[in-house]
């Protein structure tokens, strides 16, 4: 089983500023971590380029991307205050979303099985004509459109587990019935009012537009239910050939932007069950592409664990401190089938 891994240290030159959780620091963590206890040899690394303006462009406005091109070069300011915007922001950005497509034409081609782009800035939060909650372009999303046009796939799957609700791709997928956006996420978080059971798609996309969200305390428990529960039986509906993961780490118990006491086994297991359900329908096609993730001492690890995953590698690593209490709480199971009941009217589960 091969696994591409796309990086560049280019990506380390998006920079929000002293202070700013979504710092290159991670990145560059994660990359060190891998070198450091000799975890490259298993992978193929996979050289990004920059996106193609059209690909971009088939997800935000022309007026957006020339936007944050001006800003990136300081002659304007973006609205939205938390995503910064440095001079290298909107090359980089082009080389994440072009990472992304880079990973699924290897992946389609048969060079590697499944890839997992560590690239920043994130993407799930960015609608068409803006920037949000550190994101500039929608990474996830400019990858599906480019399957569907240059490989006219009919069905692909997101699966979004950043503690965050995915708001960005949902909006750009959300009357579209050939993508099923599925987001798990810690209900009080940002970004305020979205994410609800009752989001549940438009027009044509009626019933393609999933979302959990979980209270505090959710833990590896609650996860493992409603994937079992809900996103596993959806996906056996829906048949998806190509499987997209947002895969932000900030679910995890350490994270400093949420309280949802996810471990490592719980990513473990995240990544388990996409891999099955990607073998199962999709020929193994899956791409997962880094979201959030601040906990910096932790987040090598849970990428790590995730890679091993996808690669079929016991890679033998050291485990960090993990001491959670993990039990379904009533609460995160009530809000599960929550979510499950209204997904009833349009899914057998
Ligand atoms: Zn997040």
């Amino acid at each position: 089983m091969a696994t591409g891994i796309v990086y560049h240290p280019d990506y380390l030159k998006h920079d929000p500023g002293e202070g700013h959780p979504e710092s290159p620091q991670r990145l560059e963590a994660i990359y060190k971590f891998l070198e450091e206890k000799d975890l490259l040899k298993h992978f193929t690394i996979i050289e990004p380029n920059l996106a193609l303006l059209e690909a971009v462009e088939a997800v935000h406005t022309s007026e957006y991307r020339k936007m944050v091109e001006k800003v990136s070069q300081g002659y304007a300011s973006l609205p939205d205050p938390e995503t910064v915007i440095s001079p290298d922001t909107y090359r980089v950005a082009l080389l994440a979303a072009g990472g992304v497509l880079r990973a699924i034409d290897e992946v389609i081609s048969g060079e590697v099985d499944n890839a997992f782009c560590l690239v920043r800035p994130p993407g799930h939060h960015a609608l068409p004509g803006r920037a949000m909650g550190f994101c500039v372009f929608n990474n996830v999303a400019i990858g599906a459109c480019y399957l569907r046009e240059k490989y006219q796939l009919q069905r692909i799957l997101i699966v979004d587990w950043d503690a965050h609700h995915g708001n960005g791709t949902q909006q750009i997928f959300y009357d579209d019935p050939g993508v099923l956006h599925f987001s798990i996420h810690q209900s009080d978080l940002f970004p305020e009012g979205s994410g609800w059971i009752t989001e549940i798609g438009e027009g044509k996309g009626e019933g393609f537009n999933v979302n959990v969200p979980v209270p505090r305390g959710t833990g590896d428990s609650g996860y493992y239910y409603a994937f079992n529960q809900l996103l596993k039986p959806l996906a056996h509906q829906f048949h998806p050939e190509f499987i997209l993961v947002s895969a932000g780490f900030d679910a995890y118990f350490r994270d400093p932007l949420s309280d949802l006491q996810v471990t490592s086994k719980g990513f473990r297991m995240m990544a388990e069950l996409v891999k099955e359900m990607a073998e199962n329908y999709a020929g193994g096609r899956v791409v997962a592409v880094l979201e959030g993730g601040y906990s910096i001492p932790d987040l090598p690890f849970l990428v790590a664990t995730v890679l091993g995953v996808f690669a079929g590698l016991d890679l033998d690593l050291q485990p960090p401190e993990e001491q959670v209490r993990d039990v379904l709480l009533p609460v995160t199971r009530q809000r599960i089938d929550a979510a499950i009941k209204v997904q009833k009217n349009y899914w057998k589960l």
